[in-house]
């Protein structure tokens, strides 16, 4: 009976999120600098926890002439390539990085290299919170025999170069129509017992993309409390994109290790408070914990609290805003072409 009731429940949510969307499979709408489309791709919807179905959390935004990576997470790389083939991984020229945490960042020398190796002749751009300097830095020492080997026996050197801007609150991206905003989210250490942060230096950023009348926000790694940015900076647009962590059940050293992360992650209820005062066009869910959690579960737990129109994103997942549209639908994949016949360096 109560599975019945459950079904019930779910089918009336899904016939009301139809209804809010149009539902489309691998549906092409090309994005140009002559058209306002802005289309996201959800290379990977998990977080730290290996998983064959969820990989690390990346978002690939194609607008205008731009490709620009929202992250990149463990496995990136081979759906970047799946989403564009070669024309995609040496396309993308910006990464934004909302924090440092590996999930978030362990593709970015996938990324720089072997959209080098595969055709980039310009400097990556990469705007990530304070320290991201560091990181990329060092990263660079770490290959730079790689990158001196490789220029010996011929590859050009150009492309090998980082743009590196650390940033923090405001607008920090103003071209072609396309603003990017960053703003402070809540995902720094804190004392469990009296809610004080606890001093890690650094900072984690959320950000807010503006394309010809659409609007994206990306919510990075938080907890969501009443004080978050993400009430504001989420009112009303277009879609609302935010990350979760179910509560693992049990006593066990696993499931006590796993919730250690509640701290500094939302739960579903949490995030449907974030979802309900903003009211986005569309909520989406990305950055899933555990990544075996059911998109049924994730519906049953937040609606109790959040009635609008909620989308739980899976990998490859593609949302196209187009005119007053959402579009959901999947990302076409590409077969495995050969370089050779890429003519990715003509272009
Ligand atoms: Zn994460
Ligand atoms: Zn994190």
């Amino acid at each position: 009976m109560v599975g019945k009731m459950k079904l019930l429940k779910i089918a009336t949510y899904l016939s009301a999120f139809l209804l809010m969307t149009n539902f489309v499979i691998a549906e092409e709408n090309p994005v140009s600098a002559d058209n306002d489309t802005m289309k996201l791709t959800f290379l990977g919807t998990g977080a730290p926890r290996p998983s064959t179905e969820r990989y690390g959390p990346s978002i690939l935004v194609e607008v205008g002439d731009h490709r620009i990576l929202v992250d990149a997470g463990p496995g990136m790389r081979e759906r970047l390539f799946e989403a564009g083939g070669f024309e995609m991984i040496s396309g993308v020229d910006h990464v934004l990085v909302t924090h440092l945490h590996f999930d978030h960042t362990v593709s970015i020398p996938s990324v720089w290299l072997s959209g080098w190796l595969f055709g980039r002749r310009v400097p990556l751009k990469i705007q990530g919170p304070v320290g991201i300097k560091d990181m990329m830095e060092n990263i660079k020492k770490a290959y730079q025999w790689d990158i001196d080997y490789r220029v010996m026996v011929g590859v050009p050197l150009a492309g090998t170069e980082f743009e590196i801007d650390e940033v923090s609150d405001g607008v920090i991206f103003d071209e072609d129509g396309l603003k990017i905003s960053a703003f402070d989210v809540e995902h720094m250490p804190i004392n469990m017992e009296n809610g004080k942060l606890l001093g890690l230096r650094g900072q984690t950023i959320g950000f807010r993309m503006d394309y010809k009348g659409h609007s994206v926000v990306f919510s990075g790694d938080t907890r969501s409390t009443a004080a978050s940015k993400l009430n504001v900076e989420g009112k009303g647009v277009d879609l609302l994109i935010h990350e979760v962590q179910v509560p693992s059940p049990g006593a066990s050293k696993e499931a006590n290790l796993a919730n250690v992360s509640l701290s500094v992650h939302s739960t579903p209820m949490q995030t449907a408070m974030v979802f309900e005062t903003a009211k986005p066009r569309m909520a989406v869910y990305s950055h899933i914990i555990p990544p075996g959690i059911t998109e049924n579960d994730l519906m049953v737990s937040t609606r109790p609290y959040y009635k609008g129109p909620l989308t739980v994103a899976h990998d490859f997942m593609e949302i196209t805003l187009k005119g007053d549209q959402i579009i959901v639908g999947e990302r076409v994949k590409q077969s495995d072409g050969k370089f050779e016949d890429s003519n990715v360096l003509e272009k």
